[in-house]
């Protein structure tokens, strides 16, 4: 039968509202840090606790037939396991992960991760955009479905805890599954960002990611900077040599022509259509300082360098030759002054390298994304519009209800 759409609306945001918000900002207060980040993370219970929260949520939920399970194998994170029966022979698989990212700084005043901020319509905290939705959206929809007695194939949700530190336990817990999960026809992965509210988006593909640590070292032991300037090399200028090998520095180009791809063309038709409907939003969204622009104003080629351009993450160096220099004299160390220079985000390019499921991620509108929860930046999720008839450009009002932090474009 077909589903009535004003009906789904209805129900989706009254048991956003009543319910699942409340819930996930008991969430947020929880610091379930993944493993890579809290190694204590079974003394603390973190996990354990948002496992009980999400599995208590879960049992409230009238699902006709709903098991739900926590599955724990031994010396690994545990793993919530849903499955609601359906009709016909297909399983649609519905994927999401608890854990979290860990605090990191640059939490404007007032907010922190784990101290839920519901400012306007958005809520603020660690892990609520990723991916503390996901267990609700994932059994809301099936709800809303069972509201409309629509016939549904049957769903298994699998929400991990150890994503955000490289899904290592993940792939045990399909094998040990993999009776109960069967051969799922679609999987659906609630992790990913959308564009905006107005329509359903997919992400087709993610970016690989290469991290590395570059080490720079001239010299046996540490001396007085102000005594080697000039004559022992900069190791500063070494690394920039290295860095200008990989990115023309002028134009940011990536110079390996290994690193780049051809472009598909029904990707670049993707990009334009999504850039016909975001335009500048792809950009206004980032808190520019005064002065401050993009390195373009032209969408789609924003759009193409976020998403299939190869590009250098941010990079962080540290220390810096002076202050390496200053720590060494007051330490005493006889180390040389090391620049280590690090990408950003290592846990991210852990995550994608060893991902072992490979995402079919949909995101509706009633996904709760996060402008960037903290200062930290993530990974850029490749967008493509999968609806055919855009029509508004901004969030209504409706779409801007309080959902765990709306607001930009490409989140999470
Ligand atoms: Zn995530």
């Amino acid at each position: 039968m077909a589903l009535d759409s004003g009906k789904v609306r209805e129900f989706v945001e009254k048991t956003w509202d009543e319910s699942i918000v409340p819930t996930l900002t008991d969430y947020i207060t929880i610091p379930a840090k993944s493993p890579m980040f809290d190694a204590q993370w079974r003394e603390h219970g973190h996990i354990d606790r948002a496992v009980e929260l999400l599995r208590g949520w879960a049992g409230s939920r009238p699902i006709e037939g709903l098991r739900i399970e926590v599955v724990r194998l031994e010396g690994r994170t545990p793993l919530l396991f849903m499955e609601a029966p359906g009709t016909g022979v297909d399983t649609v698989l519905l994927y999401g992960h608890l854990d979290k990212q860990p605090e990191m700084v640059g939490w404007a005043e007032g907010t922190g991760p784990w101290t839920p901020l519901r400012r306007g319509d958005k809520l603020y905290g660690r892990g609520v955009g990723d991916d503390g939705y996901a267990t609700f959206a994932a059994l809301t929809a099936i709800q809303a479905l069972q509201e409309q007695r629509a016939r549904h194939s049957r769903c298994v949700v699998l929400i991990e805890a150890c994503e955000e530190s490289g899904s290592h336990d993940l792939p045990y817990y399909v094998d040990a599954l993999k009776a109960k999960l069967g051969t799922p026809s679609l999987v659906v992965c609630l992790d990913s960002g959308c564009g905006n509210y107005e329509q359903l988006w997919g992400t087709t593909s993610l970016r690989g990611v290469v991290g590395g640590v570059l080490t720079v070292e001239v010299l046996t032991e540490g001396v007085h900077s102000g005594a080697a300037s000039g004559i022992v090399p900069s190791s500063f200028r070494i690394v920039r040599q290295i860095l200008d090998r990989l990115e023309d520095a002028r134009t940011g180009e990536v110079l390996p022509r290994d690193f780049h791809v051809e472009i598909p063309r029904e990707r670049l038709a993707e990009a334009r259509e999504v850039a016909s409907v975001l335009g500048a939003e792809i950009y206004d969204r980032f808190p520019f300082l005064p002065g401050g622009k993009p390195v373009s104003t032209d969408a789609h080629e924003l759009i193409l360098n976020n998403t299939r351009s190869p590009a250098p993450r941010a990079f962080r160096c540290r220390p810096t030759a002076a202050t390496c220099c200053a720590r060494r004299r007051r330490s005493s160390s006889r180390s040389a002054c090391r620049p280590r220079v690090t990408p950003d985000a290592r846990c991210d390019a852990s995550r994608r390298s060893s991902r072992r499921i490979r995402r079919t991620a949909l995101a509706s509108r009633s996904r709760p994304t996060a402008r960037r929860e903290t200062a930290g930046t993530r990974r850029r999720p490749i967008q493509s519009c999968s609806s055919r008839s855009i029509a508004r450009r901004r969030p209504t009002s409706a779409s801007r209800r309080c959902s765990p932090a709306s607001a930009g474009p490409f989140p999470s």
